[in-house]
């Protein structure tokens, strides 16, 4: 057994750095299974999201393929984009509606994108700030797309996650937001409930890396990253998913489009979820 204070919510950041120090150099494995088994899975069986992040220009020339990728494995996906992005390239945004896939609300501009939008830190916005990134993205999709969106993800995730966006969400009519990080968060990576009622879908992580978000920066990208490596990337995607289809558990993660593109990781993740027979959902399937 795991010493059961590490499988509870770790709010200092320094004791939670630590804690992920030790766990991932010791038992990763066996505490990504412990801590994920503690889920309350809404589906009862093994089921998994699959979202992308479009922040840049290179996302979405990464987009059509991303599309023809999805139709051919025959799996539905969310996307969370920008405002800005859906009025500069209407097709290719309508073109995945109408695939049926999901399209979550990542704000209008994206802050703090360091194209346009740089020190503009989400978390350090005014509530009004906030409330016009959301709604002015909401009203574009509603225009354009036809949609109502029930789902939003706030840029940049966890560090700059705030709950000062829940009453937003729930004036707008939102359902949920999944804009944390799984691991040391309440309801042990699958959905819970937070202020106004909006559910909070946290994106998770892997079995070999539990406290650590599975995202092509954290695992590719950044200095020192966890894996370092496509080959790697997949192998991981791989062991945990054989896991979350053994042990019927929620999993869902976010990918970069134009890096998870490159080098078929793309094409070996959609086969994955097709080798193990894993329920894929979207967000919105869950209300
Ligand atoms: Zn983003």
């Amino acid at each position: 057994m795991i010493w059961s204070p590490l499988l509870q919510p770790i709010k200092n950041r320094y004791l939670a750095y630590f804690a992920r120090k030790v766990v991932h150099a010791t038992f990763p494995e066996k505490y990504f299974i412990q801590y994920m088994k503690k889920q309350q899975n809404p589906f009862g069986k093994a089921t998994y999201t699959l979202t992308f992040d479009f922040d840049f220009e290179k996302d979405i020339d990464a987009f059509p393929y991303l599309l023809d990728m999805l139709k051919e494995h025959e799996i539905k996906a969310g996307f969370a984009v920008i405002g800005k992005f859906v009025e500069k390239y209407p097709s290719i945004h309508k073109r995945a509606v109408a695939e049926g896939h999901e399209i979550i609300n990542h704000t209008y501009t994206h802050p703090d994108n360091p194209h346009w939008a740089p020190e503009r830190f989400f978390n350090k916005l005014s509530y009004a700030e906030q409330k016009e990134e959301a709604e002015k993205a909401h009203n574009i999709f509603r225009k354009v797309l036809g949609i109502d969106c029930i789902g939003f993800r706030t840029p940049h995730y966890g560090n700059l996650h705030t709950e000062s966006v829940y009453p937003i969400l729930a004036e707008l009519g939102y359902k949920y937001s999944s804009s944390t990080a799984a691991c040391g968060y309440k309801g042990y990576g699958a959905p819970t409930v937070h202020s106004h009622g909006i559910v909070e879908i946290p994106t998770g992580c892997s079995a070999h890396f539990p406290m650590a978000i599975f995202d092509s920066w954290n695992m590719l990208r950044k200095k020192n990253p966890f894996l370092g490596n496509d080959e790697l990337f997949i192998k991981e995607f791989d062991e945990t998913m054989q896991i979350v289809a053994e042990e019927d558990l929620f999993l869902t993660h976010y990918f970069d489009p134009y890096d998870i593109i490159n080098n078929s990781k793309l094409e070996s993740i959609l086969k994955i979820l097709n080798k193990y027979n894993v329920n894929t959902v979207l967000y919105k399937d869950f209300f």
